[in-house]
């Protein structure tokens, strides 16, 4: 068995609605190919969960159609 984001790897579709607008937010792709080094850039919630949350999760980047509001998603791989 294999941990692998479903979203990396096509298996699902997620997405959410914008908080500002409503609109509906894309997945970006994940974050690590925006960001070498993220601590700075990333709101208290989301580090604290980076930092408990190592392999078992993939960080997206997503972004609204609307408003360009961003956000990263937390997005927990799965097995196959
Ligand atoms: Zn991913
Ligand atoms: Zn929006």
């Amino acid at each position: 068995m294999e941990l692998v984001c479903p979203l990396c790897n096509n298996l699902e579709e997620y997405t959410m609605e914008c908080p500002m607008c409503k609109e509906n937010m894309m997945d970006e792709g994940p974050i690590v190919n925006y960001l070498d080094d993220y601590s700075p850039y990333l709101p208290k919630d989301i580090t604290q969960l980076v930092d408990g949350a190592e392999h078992d999760k993939c960080v997206h980047l997503f972004r609204c159609k609307g408003c360009n509001y961003d956000k990263r998603v937390e997005i927990k791989r799965i097995k196959i």
